[in-house]
């Protein structure tokens, strides 16, 4: 990763080399964290943090499920994102909200260790690879089920949750695939390690429903509502799967993988094996919005990058 100048954490912006904690802190031990992964685009009219609001929204729906109150507003929490980006001068970039309990008292219950909030951002390009937003990815079924409804809670984004999204994306990685595709604890399809998956079948979408062990994936409404201006029926249901393998197309969406199709699923051809004409429609809608700056839904914060002559400009100047 490359390293740049600023990290926000509780309130200030530190050094990127100075944003550490302390080794006892209890997220380390016990997973208690929650984040975001929010993406920040160069678009046409200018640098654009693409849902913003959903994203800070989120974050304080994954704290409340955890009883962890953060120290900040949402408003304040935007804010400070906004500071962050235009503070390491980025027009385009990978951007990380984190809210972990730190240092208090050592043991299961997170409770007594303070509530921390850090938000550092990197530039980062295609999550699923340089090609696949064209030709697509192939995917298989991982083994590994999804977190179960009444284990962890797959509503809340936490750091725990993370631990099963390991699994199954090294366990593609290790037999030859993108992504691995977790089914829920009633072998229905739920979603990839970080992605959320939907299937087209005769014209109609169909993607699992978000109380199937799935993240609410904010793209992933997105893409439900762009699909629904186009006058495409979206259903949100259950799903077999061995209804991916006879799907007319099949993609993945997420803040990292944007949409993203899938050519293959264990090795069965998905369609043509060609990008679907559905797929290709709602990538162009939402290219749209990250390229043209198109903000007519209201969906891009712009970023109004900060004057040459702040403070921060010195730390590049010293690095250089
Ligand atoms: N599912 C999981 C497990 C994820 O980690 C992500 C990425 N945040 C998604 C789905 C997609 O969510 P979003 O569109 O909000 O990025």
């Amino acid at each position: 990763m490359q390293k740049l100048a600023k990290i926000w954490m509780n309130g200030c912006l530190v050094d990127w080399d100075d944003a550490k904690i302390h080794i006892l802190s209890h997220v380390i031990h016990y997973g208690s964290s929650m984040f975001e992964g929010i993406r920040c685009y160069n678009t046409d009219k200018g640098p654009a943090i693409l849902f913003l609001k959903e994203h800070v929204r989120r974050l304080y729906d994954s704290a409340k499920i955890y009883r962890t109150d953060i120290p900040f507003t949402q408003l304040e929490l935007r804010e400070a994102i906004l500071e962050t980006v235009r503070a390491n001068r980025l027009t385009s970039c990978y951007i990380r909200p984190l809210v972990f309990r730190g240092e208090g008292a050592l043991g299961v219950n997170p409770l007594k260790s303070q509530v921390d909030v850090a938000i550092a951002v990197w530039e980062w390009g295609n999550y699923l690879g340089d090609s696949a937003w064209e030709n697509g990815v192939d995917v298989c079924v991982a083994s590994w089920r999804r977190i179960a409804p009444n284990t962890i809670p797959s509503g809340a984004k936490a750091g725990g949750n993370y631990l099963n999204s390991q699994l199954i994306k090294m366990e593609a990685l290790a037999d030859g695939y993108a992504e691995g595709i977790a089914l829920d604890m009633n072998g229905y399809v739920a979603e990839g390690s970080g992605e959320n998956i939907f299937l087209v079948r005769d014209g109609v979408i169909y993607t699992p429903m978000t109380a199937q062990s799935i993240l609410p994936g904010i793209t992933r409404r997105a893409v439900i509502e762009l699909a629904k201006e186009q006058g495409i029926e979206v259903k949100e249901t259950l799903i077999s799967r061995e209804s991916l393998y006879i799907a007319d197309e099949v993609f993945m969406t997420g803040t990292a993988a944007e949409i993203t199709p899938v050519r293959s699923i264990d090795r069965y051809k998905i369609g043509t094996g060609e990008r679907g004409d559905i797929t290709k429609l709602l990538q162009s809608k939402y290219y749209d919005i990250i390229k043209h700056g198109n903000n007519s839904r209201g969906w891009l914060t712009f970023v109004d990058p900060a004057p040459v002559s702040e403070p921060v400009a010195d730390y590049f100047a010293k690095e250089a």
